[in-house]
């Protein structure tokens, strides 16, 4: 049964390495919506608390009562009578190959639950992967703290060389658990607490001693290192994701957002663009001619967008008072340009939200006028 000794561990640990195997050909549907659904609520939490309660489950490990037949398609010599985990890259080749055999159910509905995981993991790397730093970098703080408190509490004996293989760190198991000090020495680096330095320790062979606290703590560093990496699995119908991310965005910039006149008219992915000027980000092509546009439009004048792009990393206002006046028809052939459609703006990777509308200016126009509607209520 494909992947099944490995199955009970994705499940609770998406990023393990042979989840790859579960991420191909991802596709709409009902796993896909029940991942969808997940994610949200993960990110959000991740985002707003800094905090998720992930509640790992009680795991077989079927390879320990199993004669080994998969034996052949470890190329690392890791599997004799028992694994080797200190030869296992945890690559997934031998559980690709599994026949050991359990209740068609039972396989079925835990091949599901992990895809679901998996996929909500990819969503949100997705989702994330387009935002700023600061959002990264919060977003991987919080996952790889979330998922140590969910170790902390697994009480799966194999689970600590399930992760050493995925993460590369040496470790020998006995009575207690050791690691390779040179392991420990790239996480202890960061840890500002005196019990983390060397000589508070101890160390012997070149291995340091930890209790499984202190192993998952060392994990943790390597996870916070693998979820702020640059990810390119790109998947579409992720809006409501990227609409948690950028709201968490904007909250976070509100206050360099000021100045801004009817900031909050603007729909979600001019907002974006705003905060993202305002905080030098490098903003591509296509958003800064979207934005120029959309201000054109509402009503700001080439001065006032002009001043918008100021913080830019390259600014240069000769070339820039140009660019503006050729889109608000002052230059040339006279030609006024439209903001661009949502799909336009999907197409470019610009869209950050479902809006339930084809064109920005539809939002902006509704939001302006409910907001016309709530004041003249108030009279
Ligand atoms: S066949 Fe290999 S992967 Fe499957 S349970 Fe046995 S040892 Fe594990
Ligand atoms: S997961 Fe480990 S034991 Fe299995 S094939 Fe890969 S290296 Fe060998
Ligand atoms: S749906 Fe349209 S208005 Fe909403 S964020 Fe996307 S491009 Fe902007």
């Amino acid at each position: 049964m494909r992947l099944l000794p490995i199955l009970p561990f994705i499940l609770d640990y998406p990023f393990l390495r042979p989840a790859k195997f579960l991420a191909e050909n991802i596709q709409r549907g009902m796993v896909f919506n029940a991942a969808l659904e997940r994610a949200e609520e993960i990110l959000e939490s991740l985002l707003k608390r800094g905090h998720y309660e992930f509640k790992p489950e009680d795991k077989p490990f079927y390879c320990s009562a199993c004669d080994k037949v998969c034996r052949d398609a470890c190329d690392r010599d890791a599997i004799a009578e028992d694994f080797l985990w200190d030869r296992c890259n945890l690559c997934g080749e031998c559980f690709l190959r599994c026949d050991y055999s359990i209740s068609p159910e039972s396989y079925r509905e835990m091949e599901i639950r992990a895809k679901v995981s998996v996929y909500s993991y990819i969503m949100m790397r997705s989702a994330i992967s387009r935002a700023g730093e600061g959002v990264r970098r919060r977003f991987a703080t919080s996952l790889a703290r979330s998922y140590r408190h969910a170790m902390e509490s697994d009480q799966s004996e194999i689970l600590p060389e399930i992760l050493a293989s995925n993460f590369s760190i040496k470790i020998i198991k006995n009575e207690s658990l050791w690691v390779h000090v040179s392991d420990y020495l790239k996480a202890a680096s960061r840890i500002k607490s005196p019990e983390w330095k060397l000589v508070s320790r101890n160390l012997r062979r070149g291995y340091v001693e930890l209790d499984a606290l202190g192993f998952y703590r060392v994990v943790e560093e390597r996870m916070r290192d693998a979820f702020f990496e640059p990810f390119t699995i790109e998947i579409e119908g992720l809006e409501s994701l990227m609409n948690i991310v950028t709201e968490y965005e904007l909250s976070r910039k509100a206050g360099r957002i000021e100045g801004v006149k009817d900031f909050d008219l603007f729909p979600p992915c001019m907002r974006k663009i705003v905060a993202d000027l305002k905080d030098s980000a490098n903003v591509p092509h296509t958003a800064r001619f979207a934005i120029t546009t959309f201000m054109l439009n509402v009503g700001y004048s080439v001065e006032e967008v002009l001043d918008l792009f100021r913080n830019a990393p390259d600014f240069d206002e000769e070339k820039a008072r140009y660019q503006i006046e050729h889109i608000a028809g002052q230059r040339g052939a006279g030609k006024e340009y439209d903001v661009p459609s949502c799909s336009t703006m999907k197409t470019y990777h610009n869209c950050v939200a479902e809006c339930g509308v084809r064109h920005p200016m539809e939002l902006y126009r509704r939001r302006l006028y409910e907001g016309r509607g709530r004041k003249a209520e108030g009279k």
